[in-house]
């Protein structure tokens, strides 16, 4: 994030000390989670909340259940929604969160416990008006509501704490497929701007989660051929395009919501759907890192639309770059998810429900017009759609910090 961070601010010519000003976190922190396990035994985890900037408004960002989540990770992913919710224009500012957990090897109980306690050791750092977590990897509405739940204890009623709750729950109509329904209109925006037509543009996602499936719903339904997909137990290949109906029926009747044990098409190893050969679009939208140095020679998209966050590294974005492969940055293509937990918070706020049309058509006009910001950016800058996206939000987070007097 760092490196995307430093080019865009090289072009803006931002002094180093507003540079380093811009980039260090307002706060960090490391709490102990420990919970009994249903067996009686104890179990200890450690969870971080860091939270990036607030010039724009309240902190927004995820928290994220994954072995992997640790203090760097979680720097790097609260500062990119810090440029995230700026290039959308949300009135927010970024963090992040997250437990260095597996949840697949907890029981909903246990899964509830850590929440819970998770809860207990942040529960005055956040809030409606300081910071509003959401769901990310590993953790989805229930983990919402149990959140609300044990942060009301401490503070009374008030859902708008955290976003992406179940619609019963004060949660909005539309969250859900929010982030994949972003990274489907803007990916048949961008191809549309390229001259590309629909029906000839072979797409593959890796990742049929909760963002990568919504993405393959609406382009399937949009009628783009989509030829692969990957979740971890594989790649799951037609050359005549899948049948993504089918696939998602399958996923939802498959108690770990997985592909496994789908047979109607080729099964590939999980690694080959980012080097097959026949694609024109590559949606990653599983894992960060996941294109580097040593498999970005096997990429053949012409097009990458990022609905993970952060899944190219900077050597292999910038050797993509240089072979003329368009990317669209995470920062933009996945904040349909922020965006409509934005929505879910104002709704919460002022008590009033909208209707599934109305959250689409403001996220339409949201993820449109973000668009074609940081698209006209790019051409007036000769610069490429992600240095374009962090000039438009460092340049946004800059002028709210001189307005708050805090630099010139
Ligand atoms: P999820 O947990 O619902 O789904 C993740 C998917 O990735 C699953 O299908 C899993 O099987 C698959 N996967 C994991 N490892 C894989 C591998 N090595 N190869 C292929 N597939 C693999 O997560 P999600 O909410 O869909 O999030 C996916 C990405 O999108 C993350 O990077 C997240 O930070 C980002 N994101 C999510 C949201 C949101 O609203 N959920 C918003 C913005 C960004």
């Amino acid at each position: 994030m760092q490196c995307y961070f430093d080019v865009a601010a090289e072009h803006l010519k931002i002094a180093p000390e507003l540079r380093d000003a811009l980039l260090m976190p307002h706060r960090e922190i490391q709490v102990q989670v420990t919970i009994e396990r249903d067996d009686g035994h104890l179990a200890n985890f450690v969870g971080f909340r860091v939270q990036h900037d607030n010039y724009r408004g309240p902190m927004k960002g995820g928290l994220r259940y994954h072995p992997e989540v640790d203090l760097d990770e979680t720097r790097a992913l609260a500062s990119l929604m810090t440029w995230k919710t700026a290039v959308v224009d949300l009135p927010y500012g970024g963090a992040k969160g997250g437990i260095g957990v597996d949840p697949r090897e907890l029981s909903s109980r246990e899964l509830e416990r850590l929440t819970r306690a998770f809860v207990d050791q942040i529960h005055d750092i956040v809030g409606p008006d300081t910071d509003i977590p959401a769901p990310d990897m590993g953790t989805d509405h229930r983990v919402m509501a149990w959140f609300r739940n044990q942060w009301e204890k401490y503070h009374g009623f008030n859902p708008a704490v955290i976003t992406g709750k179940p619609v019963e729950e004060y949660g909005a109509k539309g969250r859900e497929e929010a982030t994949g329904r972003g990274v489907g209109a803007l990916t048949v925006k961008l191809t549309n701007r390229l001259g590309r037509l629909a029906d000839k543009t072979r797409v593959a996602i890796q990742g049929f989660g909760n963002v990568g499936s919504h993405a393959a719903k609406f382009l399937y339904e949009s009628k783009f051929p989509i030829i692969a997909v990957s979740d971890v137990t594989g790649t799951y290949y037609n050359p005549d395009g899948l049948n993504i109906p089918e696939m998602l029926r399958h996923t939802l009747n498959h108690p770990a919501r997985s592909l496994s044990g789908y047979e109607d098409c080729e099964r590939l190893d999980v690694n080959d759907l980012l080097s097959l050969g026949d694609i024109d679009v590559l949606i990653p939208a599983a894992l960060g890192g996941v294109i580097h140095d040593e498999n970005v020679d096997k990429i053949s998209a012409s097009i990458i639309v990022e609905a993970a966050n952060g899944p190219i590294h900077p050597g292999a974005d910038e050797k993509l770059h240089q072979r003329g492969v368009i990317i669209l940055p995470d920062i933009l293509a996945n904040a349909g998810g922020v965006t409509v937990s934005y929505f879910e918070w104002v709704q919460n706020r002022q008590h009033y429900r909208w209707t599934l049309d109305r959250v689409r058509q403001e996220l339409d006009r949201t993820m449109n017009d973000a668009f074609e910001n940081v698209w006209q950016t790019a051409q007036q800058n000769e610069v490429s759609l992600r240095t374009a996206a962090y000039i438009i939000g460092i340049t946004r987070v800059r002028r709210a910090a001189e307005l708050a007097g805090f630099a010139s």
